[in-house]
């Protein structure tokens, strides 16, 4: 009888718990990119060590601002990740690696005249010099409504009439983690460049945390949250609970000395491709055990935060972690390298500044307000696109 009132209250609750525990918990967890921005300035030579070292908290507490921040920018979220397997398979030759080409590939120019619109993108004549005039501000921007007159980059305009302009662009969508990650590194030599040292501390720790995301499989597949395939949920067990109940007792996080980074380019892009070939065992393995697992071990009662949730029970998410080989501890030490490996680069590319009197006095809350506000939309709920990114 109990049992069966049991299995009653699982069977209601169960979804619920799953989806409330998924909301709560963004990529890598909270505790996740902190712990990874952290550990990644061991990897830096002593010159550099010695600049970010004063500055430890604010590189480790700041790994979230971008998570909290999608939920105060409307375009946030597509920085996050990229849904690659909407466009092609490994190694996506059929994917422009640059930006400006990949959005016009599937981009669609509307002419609104009063209450028509019609399609006028094939009319464009030079898609480059448009893309540059009148979209490379707004790249990341799903939508760009333009009022200028466009006459002159359009074949036989004197045919058409346009009060205003819509570029749909398609491929934002999906994500551009890997495109914002190198356009954010070129930010990030700017910053060392002038010895900003606000800058550099603000971009490494956003830094770190694009470079975490773009180490994890689900950031890189329509399936994010393994809503195509029956698993909602996967991503937090995977990115979240995983390593909040491995990491701090079980993982090697000391992952030897950063490297200069040659091509930029390919580094962000083989952290996609390696991301992404891991993907079909994160889902594989996760169904094959909840089949074969004890059904009632799988979920168990937390208390984590002074508050209970319903999530995966320890026992669970061993035999998952188990299962994949070690992966997730793997992707987090990647993680670490990848994001030594950038703050190096970008800090060699700008010339290697001296930065042994920078940042001196500096206030460690410099980033007060900012941070405030960001708490505030953060605890609002109100997301911009997915929560699972
Ligand atoms: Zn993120």
């Amino acid at each position: 009888m109990l049992d069966g009132v049991r299995k009653y209250w699982v069977v209601i609750l169960l979804p619920i718990f799953v989806l409330l525990s998924a909301f709560s918990r963004p990529d890598w967890g909270f505790y996740g990119h902190r712990k990874i921005n952290r550990m990644a300035t061991f990897t830096l030579p002593t010159e550099l060590f010695a600049f970010y070292k004063p500055h430890l908290e604010f590189i480790t507490e700041h790994a979230v601002d971008p998570d909290k921040r999608r939920y105060a920018l409307k375009n946030e979220a597509y920085r996050h990740y990229i849904d690659v397997d909407h466009w092609d398979t490994i190694p996506f030759p059929s994917v422009p690696r640059d930006l400006s080409q990949a959005s016009l590939q599937y981009a669609t120019l509307l002419c609104i005249n009063n209450k028509d619109t019609s399609d006028v993108t094939s009319l464009l004549d030079d898609k480059e010099l448009f893309y540059q005039d009148h979209i490379q501000l707004d790249r990341y921007s799903l939508e760009v409504v333009l009022n200028s007159d466009l006459a002159s980059y359009l074949s036989s305009p004197n045919e058409i009439n346009c009060t205003q302009f819509i570029y749909e662009n398609k491929f934002v969508k999906y994500g551009v983690l890997p495109y914002f990650l190198e356009d954010f590194y070129h930010r990030l030599v700017r910053s060392f460049t002038n010895k900003n040292v606000k800058a550099i501390l603000k971009l490494s720790a956003d830094m770190g945390h694009y470079i975490g995301d773009a180490h994890v499989p689900l950031h890189t597949s329509e399936n994010y949250n393994g809503q195509m395939t029956d698993q909602v949920g996967i991503h937090a067990f995977w990115e979240s609970r995983i390593p909040e109940l491995s990491a701090d007792e079980h993982y090697d996080m000391l992952v030897g000395k950063a490297d200069y980074i040659d091509n930029k380019r390919e580094y962000f892009w083989d952290i996609i491709i390696e991301s992404h070939k891991l993907l079909p065992d994160v889902l594989r393995l996760e169904k094959e055990l909840r089949a074969t697992f004890p059904e009632d071990r799988q979920f168990c009662y937390d208390e984590r935060l002074e508050r209970t949730t319903w999530t995966q029970c320890p026992e669970f998410a061993q035999a998952y972690e188990k299962s994949l080989g070690g992966s997730i501890e793997r992707r987090m030490q990647e993680s670490i390298k990848a994001i030594g490996d950038v703050w190096l680069s970008a800090w060699v590319d700008a010339g290697q500044p001296d930065l042994s009197e920078a940042g001196l006095g500096l206030d460690p809350d410099f980033m007060k307000k900012e941070k405030e506000e960001l708490d505030k939309a953060y605890q609002s709920g109100n997301i911009n696109g997915r929560s699972h990114q």
